[in-house]
Parts: structure tokens; sequence; C-alpha cells
């Protein structure tokens, strides 16, 4: 497989770009190659600039459920651009995409729509912050809230692959603020608590942590999280950037059958387009701004462009639960066509799958935190990375992230996807 044209871009990326890229997991970096640039993708296949296909688990990184380019979410768009593309005024789309979000999480009243996942945990925390008058909040190593200041310690996902621990460039005296608690040990939030439970505003979790590899959050974990949090008065912020809507309609109260105060989301809500939303209960959403004197604003906030094709996109999976179903065989199909490679060749690797999330940890398991997760052998997923690669199939590059399944990708592919794993794994390992 040829990468001329992507080693001339990236070549040219890197004078104008920091690394070549606008976010750091698109580098290569990590795999020891020069990226690859897209140029096109529709279903389950995306294409380089090389005209090199292939078989995509990134899907940009879990926003697109329904495949790239899907025509049934992008009717009508045209005639959307041609109408105005962001007014600075309040649009009915904005109240719709409000109501639909509402519907589907039946804990939470309201709505504040931001660009990005980033501003959404931003937010909430400050919201939390505000509400609770308390300034201390709790997240889990391992866990990925955005790249906002206080959010970025032991944060998973890039920051494990590149070695980042806490960035430069944020003071410490801002992530003093930020007690961070081992992932699923009840014991160690308790400890927390124990000391600074009073001036704790927020814990923020992704109830299935998807930036360490895929880890699912333990039921009751997830369901002491909520205990505490009453017993405290403290806010119980899901991060659902990645879940939300996607492991069920309303997601991780389905799954796990426990109502947070407040809910942040992205990805799958803006199907593609830069959008998040922070959501919550009523008497705290009543202390953004204008009516209450928390601020928050954003000039492209419920940009209309968005709604239209996030609406559609989260109509579909409503109005279409099969496509959740469907989405679950698909993903078991992977999982267990992976396991099977993975004991024909002897080998003691783990698969964690959470909903249509999988991912194969390069290590014994089980792997249910983040000291789990980053003992894998990351120099074998690199390798193994390359050779799925060349195959015409292409995961994320690092060990921590998850494979997104969409329900675009056939059987076929499935299968296909089984088989190079298959002979990827034996290649590495001269099987
Ligand atoms: C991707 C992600 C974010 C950040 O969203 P951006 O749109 O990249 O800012 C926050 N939380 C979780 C769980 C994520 O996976």
């Amino acid at each position: 497989m040829k990468h001329t044209k992507s080693e001339a871009l990236y070549k040219e990326a890197v004078k104008y770009i920091p690394g070549g890229v606008n976010s750091p997991v698109r580098s290569f970096n990590s795999v020891g190659i020069s990226p690859i640039f897209a140029k096109k993708a529709h279903g389950s296949r995306i294409t380089d600039v090389d005209d090199n296909e292939y078989i995509d688990y990134i899907c940009s990184w879990g926003p697109l459920m329904l495949g790239h380019s899907n025509e049934e979410i992008s009717k009508g768009i045209g005639e959307m651009i041609a109408s105005g593309t962001s007014f600075g005024l309040a649009t009915e789309i904005e109240v719709e995409m409000a109501k639909l979000i509402v519907d589907a999480y039946p804990a939470i009243d309201q709505v504040r729509m931001v660009n990005s996942g980033t501003e959404a945990t931003m937010s909430a925390l400050r919201v939390a912050r505000g509400f609770t008058k308390r300034n201390k909040i709790v997240k889990f190593e391992g866990c990925y809230h955005g790249h906002s200041d206080g959010l970025l310690v032991k944060s998973g996902s890039g920051t494990i692959t590149f070695g980042v621990q806490t960035s430069p460039g944020v003071p410490t005296d801002i992530v003093k603020n930020t007690l961070v608690c081992k992932y699923n040990d009840i014991e160690d939030i308790k400890r927390v608590f124990e000391e600074d439970g009073e001036d704790i505003a927020a814990i923020i979790v992704e109830t299935i942590g998807g930036n360490m590899g895929i880890v699912p959050g333990k039921q009751e974990f997830i369901e002491f999280l909520r205990k505490i949090c009453d017993e405290y008065k403290t806010v119980l912020i899901f991060d659902e950037v990645i879940t939300g809507f996607r492991l069920s309609y309303n997601s991780s109260l389905e799954y796990f059958g426990v109502k947070p105060d407040m809910v942040c989301l992205g990805k799958i809500i803006g199907a593609g387009m830069p959008v998040g939303a922070y959501v919550g209960k009523k008497e705290i959403m009543e202390v953004v701004s204008p009516v209450g004197p928390v601020y928050q604003a954003g000039t492209l906030s419920g940009n209309p462009l968005a709604m239209y094709l996030g609406k559609r996109n989260l109509e579909i999976l409503r109005d279409n639960p099969q496509i959740y179903e469907a989405l679950n065989e698909k993903a078991d199909k992977l999982e267990q066509g992976i396991k099977n490679n993975l004991k024909k060749l002897n080998l003691n690797y783990t698969v964690n799958r959470a909903g249509s999330l999988v991912c194969l940890f390069f290590k014994e398991g089980p792997v249910e935190n983040y000291d789990d997760a980053i003992e894998s052998n990351v120099e074998k997923y690199n390798a193994y990375f390359k050779e799925m690669l060349d195959r015409g199939v292409l995961i994320g590059p690092s060990q921590f992230e998850a494979m997104f399944l969409s329900y675009a990708h056939s059987d076929e592919d499935i299968e296909y996807t089984i088989t190079c794993n298959y002979e990827s794994l034996r290649a590495i390992h001269n099987l």
C-alpha cells in the first residue's frame, strides 16, 4: 500500500500546523509512521488521498453511529445552507433539538448547546460549582473529559499515548481542586469523601471508560457514585460524550439504571458537526446565565446547520430501535471472532466491550482501571496497527482508543476484519 501523497502532505503540514495535525491522535507518531490524510468516506469505508480504501473503525472517534456521509441524515442540508449559516439569534431548531434530548433523558430537564465535548464538561463543572458553591471536583484516572485545565490530570486518550500526566501550561493552583480517584474503586472514593466531602462540587465520570481503551464501569461502582453524591449533596455528572445515544437511545440511564444530575454530550448529537451540550435538572441549570449568575456563552452555539444534522441523526436513532440491536449483534460478532482468534493462537490478551465499543488489550485480563490498561504491550499494539492498516483495516493509532462500530459496518466487513485480526496477530508474533 502506497502513501506517497499522504507523506508529501504531511511534510507540508508540519510546516504550518504543530505536528501537522489539529488534534494529537490524528498524528501517527505513536505508531512510528506518517499519518494518512483522508479524502472522502462513505458508509463503513474511508479513502485516503492515495486512493487506498479502509474499513474504518475510527469513524471520526465516535460521532458517526450511522456511518460516513449518511444521505438520510444530510438530506435537505443544502436548503438549510442557502437560508443562512448562523444568525446570532434564537432559532426554532434549537428548541426542537433541546426537546429531543430532554425526551431521551428522563432524569434531566434543560439543555445548553455548546460547540465541543471539551466545552460541555468545562461548563458543566462551572455550573456544578456555582450551584453547590464548592470548589473541588472528583475525576477518575484514565477518564478523559476534554482538554480544559482542571480536567487534564491522568486523563487517558492522547495523554497516555503521548506520555502527558498533566500538561505544562496548567497552573498547579487550578489542578489542586481536582481530586483523582481510581476507576471502579469504591474504597478510593470513600477515602476522598471522608477527607473533603463537604467541599466537593461534582463527580465527573465516564460510565464506560472510553479513553483508556474500553473499560466499562462496574454496576456497583456507578450505583455507589449516586449514593455518595446524594449523601454529600454533590452533583453527579455523567460524561457521555462517547456513550450518549450509543449504548442505547437513553444510554447510561438504561445501561446502569442510575440517574445523574447532569450529563455532558457531544460526538453523536452532532453527527460529525462540532457540537456539545450539557444538560441537567432544572434547579441546577437555572444557575446558568441569563437566568442565574453562572456565565457561559457561545457565538456559534446551537448553530442551525449543526442542529439540523444532529437532530436528524437522533430522530433516526429514536425511530429505529432495531439499529441498536443490530449494532450489538455486529459488535458481539467482532468480539467473539477476536476471542476465537486469540484462543486459536494461544494468546492471553483481553477483549473489553460495551455495546458497539470494542477494544483488544495486548495484555492478560481483567482490565478494570487505568493501571491495568497501561500495562498493555504498546509496542505489540503498534505493530498490530500497521499490519491491520496494510490489510485495509483502519483502527485507532493507539492502544488506548476504542474500535467504533457503526450501523454501516456490514457482516462482510466484520468477517474480513476478523480474518485480518488473525493474520495480523500471527504476523507480529511470528506464529
Ligand atoms: C471526546 C471526548 C471529550 C471531548 O470532546 P471534544 O469534542 O473532543 O472536545 C470529552 N469527554 C469524552 C468522554 C470524550 O470522549
